[in-house]
């Protein structure tokens, strides 16, 4: 006779919610082998089933409780790369970061000849309205964004859209232009670029006069990350020191910071 018997197990890690959904169409196809192509929205609709049948009630009273106002205490600044998902890599949750991801993680700097206001009214509104006092900016391994600089934008030349929001690159590249070669380390040229974007940015921050009042005063605390995807390790700029550094599994006190009680996390 056949059929398991055996006891209920732990599901296998490709079921866990942050799972992609291709891991999950492996384990649960979403049409027969014969049966026509699945229009291309059906993954997403299956996500948002399997959100209501197991996460959303577990998050309705803390959603409840949000609704009517956010309190973010952070904003982040990452890229659109769908590989970088900020609540997973900061382990946070539904009102704890403010988010923008724009191509690249760019910061327009203040009088910029090519005008974009959209990070600055993010940034705007999440100070001056929101109370925030930390701004992070979170870059990753592998940026096509970063690449296409490197190449120059020869490959995007076709996308004018693209090309221009580039240009909010330059200093980067310049700033890895005068940094190579010799100096730093043993790096392919594309993640040093990424690092160095990371910190540029930051520095695009502070060309906004108002935001540099704020962080002089001591009034603002800015923060660089960077995912290493291969790894999946997070690391954080020393900005005195201008090298990334990964995040310690504790924080310098022994204490698990920010997180209060190891049992939340369960
Ligand atoms: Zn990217």
């Amino acid at each position: 006779m056949s059929g398991d018997t055996s006891p209920a197990r732990k599901p296998p890690p490709s079921a866990r919610w942050w799972a992609p959904w291709a891991n999950r169409r492996r384990r649960h196809p979403l049409r027969e082998p014969d049966a026509p192509e699945a229009p291309g929205s059906a993954p997403l609709l299956a996500g948002v089933r399997e959100y209501h049948g197991s996460t959303a009630p577990l998050v309705r009273p803390i959603m409840a409780e949000l609704a009517f106002e956010q309190r973010p205490e952070h904003l982040f600044i990452t890229c659109v790369d769908s590989r970088v998902v900020p609540n997973i890599i900061t382990a946070s949750g539904p009102g704890d970061l403010f988010i923008n991801r724009n191509v690249g993680n760019l910061v327009p700097r203040h009088g910029s000849p090519t005008p974009d206001d959209s990070v600055a009214a993010t940034v705007e509104y999440a100070v001056n309205v929101l109370g925030i006092r930390t701004i992070t900016v979170c870059g990753h391994s592998n940026c096509g964004a970063m690449a296409a600089l490197l190449a120059g934008g020869r490959e995007v030349r076709h996308l004018p859209s693209l090309t221009r929001w580039l240009r909010h690159g330059r200093d980067s590249l310049v700033r890895f232009l005068e940094a190579e070669p010799g100096a730093g380390p043993d790096e392919p040229p594309l993640t040093r670029l990424c690092k160095i974007n990371v910190m540029q940015q930051l520095d695009n921050l502070l060309t906004h006069p108002w935001l540099r009042e704020r962080f002089e005063a001591g009034g603002l605390e800015l923060v660089g990350l960077y995912l290493d995807l291969e790894t999946a390790q997070v690391h954080m700029l020393d900005r005195t020191a201008g090298t990334f550094v990964p995040v310690p599994d504790e924080a310098p006190d022994g204490s698990p910071d920010g997180v209060p009680d190891g049992r939340a996390l369960t």
